[in-house]
This record gives C-alpha cells, structure tokens and sequence, in this order.
C-alpha cells in the first residue's frame, strides 16, 4: 500500500508557499488515483501548527511536524535531520515536496539515507492501474519523458509553476511532533543575514502573469545613427513597473556587460531566458528588440501566448516561434503602450 507523504517548510511567518501547495495538488493527485492510499502531511519549522490549520481541510488523515528555532533556518544537517525523521515517522513510500531551494539541496540526500531513490524537477505526476509515473523535461526542455519507478521511498520534488495550488481550506489539524534531537555538529551553520535586491529592484517575478523579454536591439544604433540607453531603461522600467511583469532577457543583452559595452544596468544573468538561461512559466510573453533564435526562443517552452516586437520581419519570431510578431519600432510601441496604461490605471 502507498503513503504519500507531502513534505513542506514554512516561510518565515509560519505560512505555507505557494509551491507547498502546488506539491500538495500533486501529492493528493496521486492519493485519488491509487486506491487504499494514505495521504500524509509532514511540516517542518519553527512553528508548523499555522501552516497546518491552513490546509487543515484537505483529505489528509495525519500531520507530522518538527519544530522548533533550530528548524526555522535552511540548513543541509537540521533539514535533511527533520525530513527524515518525518518519512520515517510516516513511513512514507512516496514523498512529494516543492522543489524549493530549502528542500533541493536537502532531499537526494534524505533519499540515499534511506535507501530510496530521488526525482527532481517533476513537472507532472499520474497513477494508472496503481503504477505512479512521472513526468520532466530533459536537454533543456526540448524532450519530456514519463518515467515510473518500483524503488520505495521514493522523493518526488515539484517544479514550482507546475501544477495548480491546491485550494483546499483551513481546519483544526491535529499534528504529531516528531523529535529530532540534534547534535551540535548538525549547528554549526547559522544564516547571520540575507543579502537580497531591494524589492523594486527584484525584476524576476515567478507569479507573474507576464515575461517581458528584452533584448540586445534596445542597445543598438538606431534609426537616426544614435544609441538610445536611457529612454530604453525608462521604458523599460515605466513598463515593468505598471504591469509588474518579469523581466527576462537574451543573451546577448546580458552578455554585453561582460564586454564591456553599454547595458541596462538592471539587467543580470539570471534575467537570461533560453538554453543557457532559464525556462519559466508565465500565461503570456512579449519579447522586444530580440530576434528569436532557437537558442533563445527554447526557454519560452511554457509560454502559453507568446507575441514578439521586432524591426526584422525574417527575425525568428517570424518563423513560427510566436503567435502574433509586431514588424513594428519597439522604442514607438512601448512609449505608447506605457502612456495607455498609465492613462488607464489612473482612471
Ligand atoms: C550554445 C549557445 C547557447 C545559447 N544560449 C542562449 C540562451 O540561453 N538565451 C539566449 O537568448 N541566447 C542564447 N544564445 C544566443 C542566441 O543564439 C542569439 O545570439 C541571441 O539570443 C541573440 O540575442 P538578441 O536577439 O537579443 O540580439 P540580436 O541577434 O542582435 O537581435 C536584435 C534584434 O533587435 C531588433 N531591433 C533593433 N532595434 C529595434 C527596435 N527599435 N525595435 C524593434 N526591434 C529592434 C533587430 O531587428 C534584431 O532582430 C546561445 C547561443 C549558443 C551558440
């Protein structure tokens, strides 16, 4: 008989991320699909009895919790320590976890302590006839595959973005404490402070409804022989701060610091969007001043409505990689589409 167990951290306000319930929307998927499954919950933190009582209606039948200050940090020895006791508490054959950065360091290694066996990067999960598969993307998201395994326990981490949250309500959950008593080798590392961008300068959203994609053309020459870096950080920046959008980049734009040549000084390279980039999720995208090379044009894989704004009418774009390409000056679009919503969100 299977037990699914969802494992999930808090934040540090003691609630639960959004990806926790995204990985619980998984975990049930497969408690509905395989009959006679046990669903679990297993929390760790400072505090987990918030965090429970918030998803306290789903169909889960125990909670298991380790808590207490040595488990509020992220931290290899107290994290991999807690899930452990937990999958061995609940006896989990099947541990399902959002793949938080808190979690992905931690869970190979709670797999390999336990004899089972670790998939990462899941983006999909399903039960036929009581057989569980898997789903992920390979060579950088140009291939999924499906893949199942008889090894038990076995740690299933979410990509967040992947799967809908589940929306289940709160209730008075009843958690198990599970001790975990840590040696004082497990603390030698402590978090003394996070160095993070200020909060308008964080320009990657994951939530966002939108990717907004520059690329290298807003540095280029253009029609009257000048370069135009200014009004294109203003534009840029009106637009991302009206719409909240993310922000993603080509590799040439965020290459160009690397040379030595004029940049958005916002940019970095974890704005780069494709094969040597990232492969995020978003309902909608609009690329600017970008060509839409294959390199590039791979990381908009789970882009849903993609629409594209480029001088080149041959760009890449054009051949099939958007839905709707504007042949169009993006320095006159974006100056226009800025000035309609801001009219409109003053209204
Ligand atoms: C192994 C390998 C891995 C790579 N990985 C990546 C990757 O992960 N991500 C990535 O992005 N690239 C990657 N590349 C590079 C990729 O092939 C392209 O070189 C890059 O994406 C081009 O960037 P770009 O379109 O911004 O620049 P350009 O090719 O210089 O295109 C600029 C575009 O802007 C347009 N333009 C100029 N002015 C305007 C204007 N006023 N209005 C509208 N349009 C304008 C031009 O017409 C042109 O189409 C990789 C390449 C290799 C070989």
């Amino acid at each position: 008989m299977e037990t699914i167990l969802l494992l999930a951290h808090t934040e540090t306000d003691g609630s639960l991320a959004k990806s926790a319930r995204e990985a619980l929307h998984a975990a049930r998927t497969l408690n509905k699909a395989i009959a006679g499954s046990n669903l679990f919950v297993g929390l760790v933190g400072e505090s987990v009895q918030a965090a429970a009582d918030s998803i306290g209606a789903c169909p889960a039948t125990k909670y298991f919790g380790v808590t207490g200050v040595d488990f509020s940090q992220p931290r290899y020895a107290s994290d991999a320590a807690a899930a452990e006791a937990i999958c061995k508490a609940a006896q989990a054959t099947i541990t399902v976890a959002p793949a938080t950065s808190r979690w992905a360091r931690v869970l190979p290694g709670v797999a390999q302590r336990l004899g089972g066996r670790a998939d990462t990067h899941v983006t999909g999960v399903a039960a036929v006839d009581g057989k569980i598969s898997v789903n992920r993307w390979y060579y950088r998201q140009r291939m999924e595959g499906a893949l199942t395994r008889t090894q038990r326990p076995w740690f299933i981490s979410v990509d967040p973005g992947s799967q809908p949250a589940c929306e289940c309500g709160s209730g008075t959950a009843k958690v198990e404490t599970v001790a975990v008593n840590l040696p004082d080798s497990c603390k030698r590392t402590t978090v003394v402070g996070i160095r993070e961008p200020k909060a308008d300068a964080q320009t990657i959203r994951p939530d966002a409804q939108l990717l907004f994609v520059t690329g290298a053309g807003w540095t280029k020459k253009q029609a009257d022989g000048q370069m135009h870096l200014p009004e294109a950080e203003k534009l840029i920046r009106d637009f991302l701060k009206l719409t909240r959008a993310s922000l993603g980049s080509s590799k040439s734009l965020v290459d160009q610091s690397g040379e030595g040549q004029a940049v958005l000084s916002f940019l970095s390279h974890m704005n780069q969007i494709g094969q040597t980039g990232s492969t995020p999720r978003h309902a909608k995208g609009l690329s600017t001043c970008c060509h839409g090379e294959e390199p590039h044009t791979v990381g908009w894989r789970f882009i849903n409505e993609r629409r594209a704004i480029s001088l080149d009418p041959n760009c890449g774009w054009a051949r099939g990689k958007a839905d709707v390409l504007y042949v169009a000056d993006a320095f006159a679009v974006m100056a226009k589409v800025n000035a309609l919503l801001s009219t409109s969100s003053k209204t």
